[in-house]
């Protein structure tokens, strides 16, 4: 039985509306457990893999091969190297793969497909393996605002959500989880803070919870001055010391939007204030996340910068399986270091305290903004240390609106970038 579980409790036990009152528990709604995979008649997990060619693709099909037929790649999709997307079919044998930019489909010949394996095309083919009723798991590897259409059908339809696209919930977190306590869809994090958080948090209750702490590596430009941060190359800020991610994330990581990311995923996921949320620099990128209790313990996640754990953790959930992530080496020296972020040199992460104070339009406004402004960057139309700066004159010039429907939002994500755009060209 899924309702009425939450991550409050310990895996399994479930929490009855007796047990509620008697712990004065809130029940977050997202988080709940999946059916353990004992439940499943010994049949694998059937899992949609969206994004199937970027780098979370890429490391969650190496957890699936690896997992002796308990997760089977049920669905792939990719946007734009169908090459690469067709020998993944041929290699994983899924029911269905997804070519979502259609002109580069047309450039391959599918007939290599395996027998049995049905291409689809377009959103509408993410959206139909998202929704599908034979669909266990969608593991949501799509980068930025792309990513929502997928994530939206699958929570509609009550399924259980592997969740990396954090831009889905930066973009309209408040209807995404309105939207599973309603179906009673599952999210799950794969972000490896959130998993931290979400594998620490049950050490407590809520009303014992004082703050989560997210932890930021850093990035490449941790100890570079402002004066320095003006001249950086694509190339440095594409060079992140300790994670092999896509080309959009490691920029965020650069210019610590990703935290700022990452602190209004934490709100929606963990239903927290922003003022429950802190972020340290802990460039070890070791503890991936932790969280404080009114006592003044601290429970923390540790395991190496590997985001195979967090992967197989959200598709094996609540189980917890031998890996193939790496594992932390007890019998040589370990340094870790913790210090406070420096916010005149990262700006960003105020923008995402405020965008998760105020919710509303905020983080759409800054999400799209930033999707553009780093594209830009990419581009060579940006300089590094504007990234920031016209993600702010986006927030602070948008028409703030409370609780915007997905319409209004998905409108001001196409103003934001039209704001952003002429930002780009003056
Ligand atoms: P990536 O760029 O390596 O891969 C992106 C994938 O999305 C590719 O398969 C690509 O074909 C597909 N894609 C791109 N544009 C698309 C579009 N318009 N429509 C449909 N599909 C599209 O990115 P990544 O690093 O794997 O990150 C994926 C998501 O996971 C991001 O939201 C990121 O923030 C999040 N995430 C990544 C990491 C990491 O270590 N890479 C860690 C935490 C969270
Ligand atoms: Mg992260």
């Amino acid at each position: 039985m899924r309702s009425g579980v939450t991550f409050w409790h310990r895996h399994r036990v479930v929490a009855t509306a007796a047990c509620y009152k008697r712990h004065n528990r809130r029940f977050p709604h997202v988080l709940r457990p999946a059916p353990a995979t004992e439940e499943m008649n010994g049949s694998s997990k059937k899992i949609a893999v969206l994004g199937a060619t970027g780098s979370i693709g890429r490391s969650t099909l190496e957890v699936i091969a690896a997992s002796g037929g308990r997760l089977q790649a049920w669905a792939l999709s990719a946007h734009g190297r169908c090459e690469e997307l067709l020998a993944l079919a041929q290699q994983f044998r899924p029911a269905f793969v997804v070519a979502s930019d259609e002109a580069a489909a047309e450039q391959v010949d599918w007939s290599q497909l395996p027998a049995n394996c049905q291409l689809l095309l377009g959103t509408s083919g993410l959206d139909q393996v998202a929704a599908a009723e034979e669909l266990d798991v969608l593991l949501a590897a799509i980068v930025g605002s792309a990513g929502l259409s997928s994530t939206w059908a699958a929570v509609q339809a009550g399924k259980t959500v592997a969740l990396a696209n954090k831009e889905t919930l930066v973009l309209a977190g408040h209807l995404v989880v309105e939207a599973a306590r309603k179906s009673g869809a599952t999210i799950l994090p794969v972000d490896s803070e959130h998993s931290a958080i979400f594998q620490a948090i049950s050490a407590g209750k809520r009303q014992e919870l004082r703050r989560i702490v997210l932890t930021a590596s850093g990035g490449p430009f941790l100890n570079r001055t402002l004066e320095e941060l003006a001249n950086v190359s694509v190339e440095e800020a594409l060079a992140h010391p300790n994670w092999e991610m896509g080309p959009k994330i490691t920029v965020d990581s650069a210019t610590m939007m990703n935290k700022a990311l990452e602190i209004i995923e934490a709100r929606w996921l963990f239903d927290l204030t922003a003022d429950e949320i802190s972020v340290v620099v802990h460039p070890q990128s070791i503890v991936h996340s932790m969280v404080e209790f009114v006592d003044g313990s601290v429970i923390a996640q540790l395991s190496p910068p590997d985001m195979k754990l967090p992967i197989q953790y959200a598709l094996d959930y609540p189980d917890r399986r031998p890996g193939v992530a790496e594992r932390l080496d007890w019998t040589a020296a370990l340094r870790l270091d913790f210090q406070p972020p420096d916010l005149a040199r990262f700006p960003a992460l105020e923008l995402g305290l405020r965008a998760a104070r105020t919710g509303g339009s905020t983080g759409a406004v800054l999400n799209a903004a930033n999707e553009a402004a780093v594209a830009g960057f990419l581009e060579g139309e940006l300089r590094f240390n504007e990234i920031v700066p016209a993600c702010a004159a986006a927030v602070d010039n948008h028409e703030f609106d409370p609780s915007p429907s997905l319409d209004a939002l998905l409108r001001l994500d196409a103003w934001a970038r039209e704001e952003v755009s002429r930002w780009v060209c003056t």
